[in-house]
């Protein structure tokens, strides 16, 4: 079938007739794939999910999806979760082997990469198999197989002998100095009022803080619904301060767990402190905690012992060093992380209300060709919309602004109108994040530290 949008949308219709049609549904998913249009497929293999738990081809296709989102360790989480089932799709080693490679799991890429192609050897791509005997030939160098064994995959030990990572003894992130300051993040003036009280002003004024024997350190905990802004205002914290920013994402969070984990977790602090002042921001910090008993190979109390020690500034002093933190579940993160001088401060970065909407719109409609917009009126028609569903509001109208311009040849400015038709086609994303935490916020509620939360919900 060709892949135009007009068969996702036949695609689309048969699935609401047959809705547990596993085939029809992972064709539309791979259709919207080709299409490049990753979150559709993502929706409706989810969606497939929530209908049939239990069907491994639905979980690999989702792991193709994180796959292509660079989302390596829920895709690896998905195949491990698929692949223990006899009746797991042979492609599904595939796609493990793909995942296990991007995250620096070489051997184990390999042994999936074999088992796909022993099971269906039209699985076999030249370009995935070079990368592995690149990567491999060192290590069965280093131990004492003859020649003969060289291909025999399943006696090798898994060792990896030294990570590119410490070979080169480099840092393994990026300093990035964020040019965004909290004059670009539109709204969520409690939290940014929040963060200048508890981040910015300490930083500020040290010598009047250690004055009062006020210690500084310790981390802000963000939470919420995703896409919310907490990335956003993380990176603008750092350009409010003028300090580097430091991004470790759930992938790079998890691949600390291989290998030589807390060593990772000790430079990724010493580069901060080396760099201070310095924003330090782990994104879906939950991970670390919620995952630790999926992963069998490691250590993993060591790791969250390290992380929680670095935190603490007992391996070195974290002065400058501002450690934030974001989490759409904080409910799964281990209690350890909560105790004092840790992530004892915890906020809740909400849905931005209406004049937070209409901020957040202005700012991404920012120098783009425009009329006189009602940014009031946009904002009234976007309850429970997140930052990023108000971006992609601005960025369909845009494009629907050019492909007007493109027909007719002639480009007109932006309107009201146009942002209100975009803003018909984006559904508001943070609902369904409300339906879970409306239970966390009830009956796990002790101390207090979802009060924000439970306000909030009272008001809705
Ligand atoms: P997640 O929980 O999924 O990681 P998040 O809460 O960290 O999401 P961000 O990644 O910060 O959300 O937001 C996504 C994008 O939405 C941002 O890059 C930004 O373009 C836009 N955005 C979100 N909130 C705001 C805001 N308050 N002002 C301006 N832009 C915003």
């Amino acid at each position: 079938m060709p892949t135009t949008p007009d068969s996702t949308l036949a695609l689309k219709a048969a699935l609401d007739v047959s809705p547990t049609n596993i085939p029809l549904r992972l064709l539309l998913a791979d259709t919207l794939l080709v299409l490049d249009r990753i979150d559709d497929a993502e929706k409706a293999l989810k969606d497939g999910v929530s209908r049939t738990p239990n069907d491994p081809r639905l979980s690999i296709g989702l792991a193709k999806v994180f796959l292509k989102q660079g989302k390596y360790a829920a895709g690896v989480m998905a195949c491990e979760g698929a692949l223990v089932r006899e009746d797991a799709p042979a492609e599904g080693h595939l796609v493990f082997s793909k995942l296990l490679l991007r995250s620096g799991e070489t051997e184990r890429a390999a042994e999936a990469y074999r088992r796909a192609v022993d099971l269906d050897g039209s699985l076999a791509e030249d370009e995935l198999a070079g990368q592995l005997a690149t990567h491999l030939k060192p290590n069965y160098e280093d131990i004492p197989y003859g020649d003969d064994d060289f291909d025999d995959f399943d006696d090798f030990d898994g060792r990896i002998p030294v990570s590119q990572f410490d070979q080169s003894g480099e840092s393994p992130a990026e300093i990035e100095r964020p040019k965004i300051n909290f004059s670009d993040v539109g709204g969520m003036e409690a939290v940014k009022e929040e963060i200048r009280l508890k981040i910015i002003y300490p930083l500020a004024h040290a010598d009047l803080y250690k004055a009062y024997g006020k210690a500084i350190g310790g981390g802000l905990l963000l939470y919420g619904p995703p896409g919310c802004g907490k990335t956003h205002l993380a990176r603008a914290t750092a350009g409010e301060v003028k300090a580097g920013f430091i991004v470790v994402g759930l992938h790079d969070v998890l691949n600390m767990w291989v290998g030589n984990s807390e060593k990772h977790l000790n430079k990724l602090f010493e580069q901060a402190r080396r760099n201070a002042p310095c924003v330090l921001f782990f994104d879906e910090v939950d991970a670390l905690a919620a995952s630790r008993a999926d992963f069998r190979h490691t250590n993993a109390r060591t790791v969250i012992n390290q992380f929680l020690s670095e935190l603490d500034g007992m391996t070195a002093s974290n002065d400058g060093v501002l450690v934030l933190a974001a989490t759409n579940a904080p409910w799964h993160m281990d209690s350890a992380f909560r105790r004092p001088g840790r992530f004892d401060r915890i906020s809740f970065v909400p849905p931005p209300d209406a004049p937070g909407r209409a901020a957040i719109l202005q700012l991404h409609v920012g120098s783009k060709p425009a009329g006189n917009i009602d940014f009031a009126q946009v904002a009234k028609a976007t309850a429970d919309h997140s930052g990023a569903d108000l971006k992609s509001v601005v960025d369909r109208a845009v494009e629907a602004k050019l492909q007007d311009a493109m027909k007719t040849g002639v480009p007109k400015p932006l309107e009201t109108k146009d942002l209100l038709a975009a803003a018909k086609t984006v559904k508001p994303s943070t609902r369904e994040w409300f339906s879970d935490a409306r239970n966390y916020a009830l009956y796990a509620n002790d101390g207090g530290q979802y009060d924000d939360l439970a306000t909030y919900l009272k008001m809705k």
